[in-house]
């Protein structure tokens, strides 16, 4: 980190910021110039409030050299991660499909999907228990008791399962879900977060709607922070000027989370379009691109969903999609 001081700080000023980035752990290096001292500080900047500087009345200005995420930059660990998911792997080369429902519905909705999307070739069932919905007035999921449904569909396919949390206290009805997913609106619920950190459970947390990179990073670090460095990155598309479209895929995503982190990523064509045509291109676009896994929304009756019919792919277009992502997935890896 360079901070620039303003012309005319004091050498007492100097010496009291000198004073104070030391105690913080940092090594100063000071060059005066003609018009200009300029601190250079060695060491974890990551704890410093960037903000908090540039408000103090020496500073002109400062500037971070390094990102301020430490665990989930691949500068700091150049391998891939890869995490366990039940006997599964991803990241590193291990892809994985993810499909599901939106939400559980009903016994026979989840089982049929399950052994539906496992024959066509996902490997981890999706399905939401606990929904987050924009209105208070549409279905909020079968909660506790759709997790139970997760959990025999999961019993009985043997497929390892995602679900959706949104508040630390439903924590312990987790404890047998593999991998649990933070939403986008939820992405800097930082106190979800830092309980997540405690557990030792996969994490996939997905991109806010309205989050750079640097934020969803920042995001992954609060939970890596706490402990838990088993978190997978999900693109699922942001809100820009495009209405057509649900959200805007932001494919460019993957090969710069690629270059910035170590962690997997996953993309969520589903959500990211919101128009169930749409899922198949950017599936196979997102797999091209490089993605570690994506995950799919499925129903078995897309019409009478309760939640996302229109995202949502027939088992039948799911099969399709997943023979073709695996058609690119050879190419990729050539
Ligand atoms: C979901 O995957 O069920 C979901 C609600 O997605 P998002 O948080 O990306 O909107
Ligand atoms: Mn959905």
């Amino acid at each position: 980190m360079i901070a620039v001081l303003k012309q005319g700080a004091t050498k007492q000023q100097i010496e009291n910021l000198c004073t104070w980035f030391k105690s913080q752990g940092l090594d100063v290096h000071i060059s005066e110039g003609k018009f200009y001292t300029v601190m250079g500080l060695i060491g974890d900047t990551s704890k410093i409030d960037i903000d908090m500087l540039q408000d103090l009345e020496i500073i002109e200005s400062v500037k971070r050299i390094s990102e301020p995420f430490k665990s989930a930059n691949r500068k700091f660990h150049p391998e891939d991660s890869v995490i366990g998911i039940g006997g599964l792997k991803i990241g590193g080369g291990n892809f994985q499909l993810i499909a599901g429902p939106c939400s559980v519905e009903s016994p026979e909705q989840i089982m049929e999907i399950a052994e539906k999307v496992k024959a066509s070739g996902a490997s981890i069932l999706r399905g939401g228990a606990f929904k987050p919905r924009t209105s208070p007035y549409d279905f909020q999921g079968l909660r506790a008791e759709g997790l139970e449904l997760l959990l025999m569909a999961k019993e009985k396919t043997g497929m390892p399962i995602i679900t959706e949390i949104m508040d630390a206290n439903h924590l312990p009805l987790f404890e047998k879900v593999d991998i649990i997913q933070v939403g986008a609106r939820n992405m800097q619920n930082f106190e979800l977060l830092k309980e997540l950190g405690k557990t030792k459970k996969p994490i996939l947390l997905k991109r806010g709607l309205a989050n750079n990179l640097k934020e969803l990073l920042m995001s992954a670090e609060y939970i890596m922070a706490g402990g838990n460095n088993d978190v997978i990155l999900c693109e699922r598309g942001i809100r820009t000027f495009e209405t057509y479209t649900r959200n805007t895929l932001d494919l460019s995503a993957i090969p710069m989370l690629r270059e910035l982190t170590h962690l997997p990523i996953v993309v969520d064509p589903s959500h990211a379009t919101g128009i169930a045509r749409l899922v198949k291109p950017m599936a196979m676009a997102a797999a091209a691109a490089g993605a570690d896994g994506i995950m799919i929304e499925v129903h078995n009756d897309p019409q009478h969903a309760l939640c996302d019919g229109a995202q949502s792919l027939t088992p039948e277009q799911f099969e399709d999609v997943a023979e073709r992502i695996g058609k690119i997935l050879e190419v990729v890896k050539q």
